[in-house]
């Protein structure tokens, strides 16, 4: 099979592939054509995924083919964008039939779930890596960015945390759980869900947010900075599934929670008169402290005692705490 065969049978005969609102020319010319509203920014996220460092190989291919997706539209959710297109990048080791038949599968999936177009891309031989750009759109002045978190307001997640990182040792085979835990801590590894509904509503309420992709700690530690405040979080209010408790106990949950990587949730900074309305759409939306003059990040205990912070989050040129 030659490469423009390969293109043509998984990705350009994809149902996501057949173009849609804003893509005025998909896959097959030099460049796609999208459309872009007056009055609103085209907003542009890409993510590379290279097997053996951010995904296990071999794996299931439909499942990385969704799970892919899934991490680069997050950071449209976290901007408070809406989905408009995205290209996808592969280098394979080889045009194995039933791989890219699986992948197209789960790449498809997760694309008509966000409403994503795929509008182009680039094809290669080598070890496997993914590519994924995204395209979004957003009303100028409504993007959600880091910078804006004044003192005072909340400091709050759109759901549980630490459940992919507590799924990783399951993921790589080392170690095994009951079915009853292992099913949805490995279901938010492989199946992300990007809040795309939740950035929306959070447009003209959050000050600031981000996607908390490798670890709440060093994640929030970007908010601080950009905003030039301090986060307070309090330990206790950490959301923590049943069954990443189930898995280790309290303390390894709300290490995950803490400093674990994947969980894709939003972590924004919302003034107190929008939580009502905020939980009312989102009742899973957790506050889990408060913004405060100063800079960094700093944790409390129950008796408002400060704890010293554990590891930061994943960082691939070594550790840093910037
Ligand atoms: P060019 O040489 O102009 O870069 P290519 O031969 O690489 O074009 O690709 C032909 C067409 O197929 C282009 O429209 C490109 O965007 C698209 N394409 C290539 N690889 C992929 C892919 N993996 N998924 C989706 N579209 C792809
Ligand atoms: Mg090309």
């Amino acid at each position: 099979m030659g490469e423009f065969e390969l293109i043509r049978r998984f990705f350009a005969a994809a149902p996501c592939a057949q173009g849609g609102e804003g893509v005025a020319l998909g896959i097959g010319d030099d460049c796609a054509l999208l459309d872009v509203p007056s009055g609103e920014h085209l907003a542009v996220s890409t993510d590379t995924l290279v097997a053996g460092v951010h995904f296990p190989d071999p794996c299931d291919p439909f499942l990385l083919g969704q799970r892919a997706l899934a991490v680069s539209t997050s950071d449209l959710a976290a901007m408070g964008a809406t989905p408009l297109a995205f290209t996808l990048s592969l280098t394979l080791p080889a045009a194995d039939e039933a791989w890219l038949q699986a992948f197209a599968r789960g790449l498809n999936h997760m694309a008509q779930a966000c409403a994503l177009r795929l509008v182009g891309g680039d094809t290669t031989r080598g070890p496997l890596s993914l590519g994924m750009t995204v395209f979004g759109r957003v009303p100028r002045g409504s993007a959600l960015t880091r910078a804006g978190a004044q003192p005072g307001e909340l400091l709050c997640v759109g759901g549980s945390l630490g459940d992919a990182a507590g799924a990783l040792p399951l993921v790589l085979g080392e170690r095994v759980a009951a079915a009853s835990i292992a099913k949805p801590l490995l279901a938010r590894y492989w199946s992300p869900q990007p809040q795309l509904e939740l950035g929306l509503l959070l447009r003209g309420k959050a000050s600031a947010a981000l996607d908390i992709s490798d670890g709440l700690l060093g994640d929030c530690g970007h908010i601080a900075k950009a905003s030039q405040v301090a986060l307070h979080i309090d330990r206790t209010r950490l959301p923590l599934s049943e069954a990443l408790l189930s898995l280790g106990g309290r303390q390894a949950a709300e290490q995950c929670a803490l400093s674990g990587g994947d969980d894709y949730r939003l972590a924004f900074t919302l003034p107190e008169r929008h939580l009502a309305d905020v939980q009312a759409h989102w009742p899973d939306v957790a506050v889990i402290g408060r913004v405060a003059i100063g800079e960094g990040v700093h944790l409390y205990d129950e008796q408002g005692g400060e704890l010293s912070l554990p590891e930061r989050g994943y960082q691939h040129f070594g550790p840093s705490r910037d």
